[in-house]
């Protein structure tokens, strides 16, 4: 995928089945079309009637199980869940490769999977270690478990609850007990989840549509912030562990993170991102002969650029999908060979051109620059760059990898400033207001139900453990006052 040369990274998905012979098979199918959402390592648990089986490996989806054939079939049971994870949070060992397990007094064992980051982590693991708790792993995933282990709640349904409501940050999580398997999602929805239907009864749940779609289950309907929903033999349950919940969902999934044909709360990803293509060619007309987009993710808001600017679109760029995964570790030499051996450019289509290149988005700078110079050199007379979405200027802290200002190109410069050093001809961005405008109001809140505090500063949430490190960027930079 591209995202890992750009070095802006989802750090999670999760997909499982309730109730349907083949369980760890279909985990296996959903799983790959969430493969975007995390190459460092995947895991799949079975439950064979109250027994589980386990497999999970560094790298992608096919690597951790082509290295043992035998490991799919030998994922036995009627019910699985599992993971593919990026690293947010921990090392990138395979001590933190999920499902992780636990055992416990009540329900004997128990999986978890989650997919997002914890604001108040390193808080709560001081906690868990005055009480003498072991832990398996570095990364904040495991801290759901140790909490309910260590809660006095009498059952495991109120140590659950007690549990969800000590975690805060972005937080969709995925457990399965020998009886049930239980979803549950965080006050402010920060992550996609959805719930689906198999022909043959079963039930699915998962980060995206899209896998509904390759598991050819029907969509029922999304996790609702502070949601769990219960799935056992008996049909499906809903409760919450709060009802103190304001819809904030992220909105780099429109713009990035999430596949083209994943549906989120109702609105299309591919007509949102052409839509903030068609946005940002309002904002920013231009000049030009031809409109190109960075593939993949950027290809629907080049569509959107095209059509609302009448400038003919073509296919300017192509990406190589046969890349090892040797070049797309997160260090900057590797992204940057990562990008050469990714991305080349279609002379014919912009050869003597003024070119509008669209992407999504700017992290570091260094793979624009790249492009830039990549379609100069194939005889582009102008290179014209629009972003389909706003700068990005702030921190994530609700499950994307980027925690500090410091290598955000838009935090520590101004707009010319980040056009001279990608070397392009012209450089604009859509506004926040037309980022919303394009995702579509998901309610009637100040924030229309969106996060956007990787743009503007407002984060839904306290930042807990990263209220100093945040308090320290705003003063280096000068950044907005009134931020969080
Ligand atoms: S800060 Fe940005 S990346 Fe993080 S949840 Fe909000 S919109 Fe998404």
């Amino acid at each position: 995928m591209f995202n890992e040369v750009k070095g802006l990274n989802e750090e999670c998905g999760l997909f499982g089945v309730w109730g349907s012979p083949n369980a760890a098979q279909l985990t296996y199918d959903g799983l790959h079309s969430l493969q975007h959402r995390g190459q460092e390592g995947a895991g799949i648990v079975s439950n064979d009637q109250g027994t589980f089986h386990r497999h999970r490996g560094l790298g992608l989806l096919g690597e951790v199980f082509s290295r043992d054939p035998e490991a799919l079939h030998q994922l036995t049971g009627d019910a699985a869940i599992g993971h593919v994870r990026y690293a947010t949070a921990g090392n990138h060992g395979v001590e933190n490769i999920q499902p992780m397990q636990f055992e416990h007094p009540e329900v004997g064992e128990f999986a978890l999977a989650h997919n997002g980051n914890l604001t108040n982590a390193n808080q709560i693991r001081q906690e868990l270690l005055a009480k003498g708790v072991t832990f398996q792993a570095t990364s904040d995933s495991e801290l759901l478990g140790e909490l309910i282990q260590t809660s006095n709640e009498p059952s495991f349904a109120g140590q659950l609850i007690a549990a969800l409501n000590h975690v805060h940050g972005g937080f969709a999580y995925l457990l399965m007990t020998p009886n049930a398997m239980i979803a549950a999602l965080d006050p402010n929805g920060f992550r996609p989840l959805v719930i689906g239907e198999l022909p043959d009864g079963g039930t699915v749940i998962c980060s995206e549509t899209c896998a509904l779609d390759q598991v050819g289950a029907s969509f029922v309907r999304d996790v609702e912030p502070g949601e769990i929903i219960i799935v056992n033999n008996d049909g499906m349950s809903i409760q919450h562990f709060t009802t103190d919940t304001h819809l904030a969902i992220c909105s780099m999934e429109y713009i990035y993170f999430a596949r083209p044909d994943s549906i989120i709360r109702g609105i299309s990803v591919h007509d949102a991102r052409k839509r903030m293509g068609a946005k940002v060619a309002q904002e920013h007309p231009v000049k030009a002969d031809v409109v190109i987009g960075v593939p993949n993710s950027s290809l629907s808001a080049a569509i959107g650029y095209a059509q609302a600017s009448g400038i003919h679109y073509d296919m300017g760029m192509i990406k190589n999908q046969y890349v090892a995964r040797t070049f797309i570790e997160p260090t900057q030499a590797k992204r940057d060979r990562g990008v050469s051996m990714k991305l080349s450019v279609v002379k014919s289509v912009v050869a003597g051109k003024d070119v509008v290149l669209v992407d999504d988005s700017i992290v570091r700078g260094t793979t624009s620059k790249y492009i830039v110079r990549l379609l100069k050199r194939a005889g582009a007379k102008s290179v014209h760059v629009r972003i389909a979405s706003p700068v990005l200027k702030f921190p994530c802290y609700y499950g994307i990898d980027i925690q500090t200002t410091k290598e955000l190109i838009g935090a520590n410069n101004t707009v010319d400033e980040i056009r001279d050093l990608i070397e392009a001809d012209s450089l604009a961005y859509l506004s926040v207001d037309g980022l919303v405008e394009s995702i579509g109001a998901l309610n009637d809140s100040a924030n229309h139900g969106l996060c956007t505090a990787y743009f503007d500063g407002n984060y839904p949430t306290p930042l807990y453990d990263y209220q100093a490190g945040f308090d320290a960027e705003v003063t280096r930079l000068g950044l907005y006052e009134g931020a969080n």
